[in-house]
């Protein structure tokens, strides 16, 4: 019993948040950041936050995660950080060589008001860029939003600062994934190869944080995407941008600034949300479904056909970043499961009112809340008042599970209990089989451990 301290009875909150259903701002900003190949994300703030970063990308990813500071002391938290981000602009530049430096900011270059853009650009006028090297940035402060508004606020600003229109129009898609894994990223290039659509995608983690063991540390692995690339996208026939909360700024600022359509999507996880998303690879790639997708959606809807029996009206409590909620709310309702409670520490409108859409009048039940006090006490909460069957979320959720005996699925930011994350996607049709796959995993387990001796089953 170690959460034995959570009241049932609810209280009401408004100032207060317990055990968040989120973290800070300029983990996803850095996330981001490895996304493109050759950068070195730097943080415009204290040693502290830098340290904090990395190891809780570290952590989840089991990597080393490269990322500077600019070290800020008393002096330049009173003064303000010029001096500091100027010096490490050049000293980045002249002893770990990247193509490009990634700046956001943390809590206390914002509370000091330090201009960034003003900063990069006197960096670049001062000679600090060398000729083709690149400094971007973007504003990350963590007493607004979540990690998944820094990874949206980084991506946005990879498109303004970046994305060049030249007139010449390349028959590619833009595709902007979202905060998924390196594992869904690898996907959903497989996927639209075997579409045979040309794409270029970004952020791209794969390749940086599923790197492999080689015996030799590489500063800057292979993946990530090309800064030729990023330009060509003001260039591309039409964006695909998947989940609203992580990755419309940045379908919206390639559209401003080039005057490149979107079409916004939920993210592809589960069966409905991969449909739309291989229907809209179809139309604006100009191409067919082959058959070999059109197999592998079957092979998903036959494990489902199958085991229905174990899915059928299970109650189910969710937690984590909104796109991926979303998403699962609508797989989960597709397997006949009921998801009873939504909860994201990321705040937006979008949440409350696309979740509804989906879940309104198939599960009436739903409670939904997020952004301020939407925690992991509130869902313990709601959870010792009207129990689940089934728990979903990041490696926090342990705690819940182990004390109210719930079979639980880890999904989501941050795991950092277990593997297997950065390498099986759980985007697409082979994604959803693999949520399936862990679902029925812990519930035929559970069904195992309680069941008495005379009905305990050997084929199941
Ligand atoms: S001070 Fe702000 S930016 Fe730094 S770790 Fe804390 S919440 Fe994140």
């Amino acid at each position: 019993m170690l959460l034995r301290h959570t009241p049932k009875e609810e209280v009401k909150r408004e100032a207060l948040t317990i055990n968040p259903a989120k973290t800070c701002q300029p983990i996803g900003a850095m996330y981001a950041s490895l996304g493109i190949h050759g950068c070195l994300p730097h943080s415009h703030g204290s040693q502290g936050c830098c340290a904090y970063h990395r190891s809780t990308l570290t952590r989840h990813y089991k990597e080393p995660i490269m990322a500077a500071t600019s070290s800020f002391t008393e002096g330049s938290s009173v003064f303000g950080g010029q001096a500091n981000l100027l010096q490490a602009i050049n000293t980045i530049f002249t002893v770990y060589n990247p193509d490009i430096i990634a700046v956001h900011t943390t809590c206390l270059s914002e509370t000091i008001g330090d201009d960034v853009n003003q900063i990069a650009q006197k960096a670049y006028d001062d000679g600090k860029v060398p000729e083709g090297k690149y400094v971007i940035h973007t504003n990350t402060p963590s007493y607004i939003g979540s990690h998944v508004t820094g990874f949206s606020n980084m991506t946005a600003s990879m498109a303004k600062q970046l994305s060049e229109h030249t007139g010449r129009d390349i028959d590619q898609l833009n595709i902007i994934p979202g905060w998924v894994e390196p594992a869904d990223m690898v996907e959903i290039k497989r996927l639209s190869a075997e579409m045979g659509v040309k794409i270029v995608m970004f952020p791209d983690t794969s390749g940086v944080l599923d790197a492999p063991q080689t015996g030799k540390h590489e500063m800057y692995p292979d993946g990530g995407t090309t800064i030729p690339e990023l330009k060509s996208t003001g260039d591309s026939i039409y964006t695909i941008a998947l989940g609203k909360f992580a990755s419309e700024q940045a379908a919206q600022a390639i559209d401003s600034k080039c005057k490149v359509k979107y079409d916004m999507l939920d993210l592809p996880i589960g069966i409905s949300a991969t449909d739309r998303f291989i229907e809209a690879l179809a139309k604006r790639g100009g191409v067919y479904v082959p058959e070999s997708i059109t197999k592998e959606r079957g092979q998903l809807i036959d494990i489902v056909t199958d085991m229905h029996q174990y899915l059928y009206n299970k109650r189910v409590a969710i937690f984590g970043d909104p796109d991926q909620l979303i998403a699962l709310t609508e797989f989960l309702i597709d397997l006949n499961m009921r998801p009873v409670y939504v909860v994201s520490g990321t705040p937006g409108k979008y949440f409350e009112s696309r979740i509804m859409e989906i879940a309104g009048n198939k599960v009436p039940e739903i409670k939904v809340k997020n952004g301020s006090c939407a925690d992991a006490f509130l869902l313990h909460q709601w959870i010792k008042n009207e129990p689940v069957d089934l728990l979903i979320g990041n490696t926090y959720g342990k705690y819940i599970a182990r004390d109210e005996d719930i079979p639980f699925v880890r999904m989501g930011f941050p795991i950092v209990d277990r593997i297997g994350h950065s390498y099986f996607p759980t985007v697409g049709y082979k994604g959803g089989m693999r949520i399936l796959e862990k679902i029925l995993g812990v519930l035929m387990d559970k069904q195992d451990k309680d069941a008495k001796e005379e009905k305990f089953e050997l084929v199941m």
